[in-house]
């Protein structure tokens, strides 16, 4: 038989979609995931939909394409919360019925009464579990009632959490909170620990924020095991949050949460986006490029950090630009010709590729150094590249249009040496001759290396933007 230590993990994200998927949200998933695939298990989806005020369909999908985005796949197919309400109401039923829950018939006003003693008093403001030993029998005739867990008042409650250590909390800390609400439905409390235990979690790997609701949710599930057995506990993992540069938790102010804004507007690769994540609060040694193969071998709860770290938009943007060296000429081609609107020539882009990816952190960085290839002329020209066109530059533009026409070679080492050994003529560093060629050729005063620029441009288009400007000299 199998022993407890050699059964399968299985872990889960469990988002709640009332929005995109938030770069906290994508990390927990991610750890989730490596957990799952380092330890051979399994990590399921299961979408936290029962607010249906809050919950939409857009940010359900949204979430699963940021996923499917970061290459994190699911071994199921999702689990919608909200279509287990029924399973949930019966196993508060089954607690109810085993003594561990009670009903409390207590009304709202009334609550609001205790409440508003217990404010008065500066005591902790907790429900005063009036119904837990009252008789059933002193409620009015078909009043409404919810359902409350009867949690232990003695003793305290351990958790041996695999980041956070051994925490402890009173019981008597802990209220009698509702698991089913007066019109039936299931409390949210209750839903998380009954599909944990339907869909066979062995590890809750999350955010630190719900530390507390780990105290909350063990009681049901070891009321259970009493009731019927196999529902054992998980093991935790809560992971500290996500702080902004300033050091409060990460949110809207600090810019973009959103996983689909890295892609969109931050010009970030998935890649990028996925080493990024994991090396926010996991490490190995001070490894910064981890791929993703390296990662499902080298992640472990171990690594993981006790205090927050700090989001950085500069090393994702660093570590992006590493990516977009490695990656595919082509398929940075193709993201960067979306980005044109799909009018680019995706050839040449890829083939500019080479020259354009060495410089570039973002995607946008490499849309903006291919911008010279799609200009039409005349071209535009940036303040600064204006200035660099006068008279006399324009005639130095002429005098090198004449040679490079005779170029029949259009390779960067003869464009080399004839630009050179034109310089030399006219006794000026090729520095110098550089920068109106620059100008002409781009619009702007920084682009890739100016042979570069010429081989990619091609020599008839290069001579014609060379000599729209010569032909300027004396006419300004
Ligand atoms: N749905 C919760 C959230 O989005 C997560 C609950 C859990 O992981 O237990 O914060």
């Amino acid at each position: 038989m199998a022993s407890e230590t050699d059964k399968q993990v299985v872990t889960r994200f469990a988002p709640s979609p009332t929005g995109f998927l938030h770069i906290g949200g994508a990390r927990t998933a991610l750890f989730n995931w490596l957990y799952a695939r380092h330890h051979g298990g399994k990590t399921l989806l299961r979408i936290e939909d029962t607010d249906s005020k809050r919950s939409t369909q857009e940010a359900i999908d949204k979430i699963i394409e940021g996923l499917d985005w970061l290459g994190l796949d699911f071994d199921e197919p999702p689990v919608f919360q909200s279509d287990r309400a029924e399973r949930h109401a019966g196993v508060a039923r089954q607690l109810l019925d085993a003594g561990h829950a009670y009903k409390c018939y207590a009304s709202p006003e009334e609550l609001e009464d205790m409440r508003a003693q217990q404010r008065a008093n500066k005591q902790p403001m907790r429900y005063d579990r009036r119904w837990r030993d009252r008789d059933e029998g002193e409620a009015p005739e078909g009043a409404p009632y919810v359902i409350r867990l009867k949690v232990p008042t003695e003793g305290e409650t351990v958790i041996h959490d695999e980041v956070q250590g051994k925490v402890t909390v009173k019981n008597a800390e802990i209220d009698d909170y509702v698991l089913l609400r007066a019109d039936g439905t299931p409390t949210y409390m209750l839903a998380v620990v009954v599909d944990d235990h339907d869909m066979g979690v062995t590890h809750i790997i999350r955010g630190d924020d719900h530390l507390n609701n780990a105290f909350r949710q063990l009681p049901i599930m070891r009321a259970m095991n009493e009731i019927e057995g196999d529902w054992p506990d998980p093991v935790y993992a809560h992971v500290p949050l996500i702080h902004g540069a300033d050091g409060a938790k990460l949110s809207k102010r600090h810019g973009a949460v959103g996983v689909e804004a890295y892609r969109d507007e931050e010009g970030v690769l998935p890649e990028a986006l996925f080493n990024y994540l994991l090396r926010l609060g996991w490490g190995h040694g001070d490894r910064e490029e981890i791929t993703r193969e390296e990662a499902i071998e080298l992640f472990d709860l171990d690594g993981v950090g006790k205090s927050p770290s700090r989001f950085d938009i500069k090393k994702l943007q660093n570590l992006n630009g590493h990516y977009i060296r490695e990656a595919d000429d082509a398929r940075l081609a193709s993201l960067v010709a979306e980005k044109f609107g799909n009018t680019a020539d995706v050839q040449l882009l890829t083939k500019a590729m080479p020259v354009l990816k060495t410089r570039a952190r973002t995607v946008g960085e490499l849309v903006e150094g291919a911008g010279f290839l799609f200009k039409s002329r005349p071209l535009e020209m940036t303040d600064k590249a204006a200035t660099l066109l006068d008279d006399e530059s324009r005639e130095k533009l002429a005098g090198l249009s004449a040679r490079l026409a005779k170029e029949n070679h259009w390779t960067i080492e003869a464009l080399e040496a004839t630009t050179k050994s034109y310089a030399e003529e006219l006794d000026l560093g090729l520095g110098k001759l550089a920068q109106p060629m620059r100008a002409a050729l781009t619009g702007t005063t920084t682009s890739p290396g100016i042979f570069d620029v010429l081989v990619l441009l091609g020599k008839e288009e290069s001579l014609a933007r060379i000599d729209a400007q010569a032909s300027l000299a004396g006419k300004e």
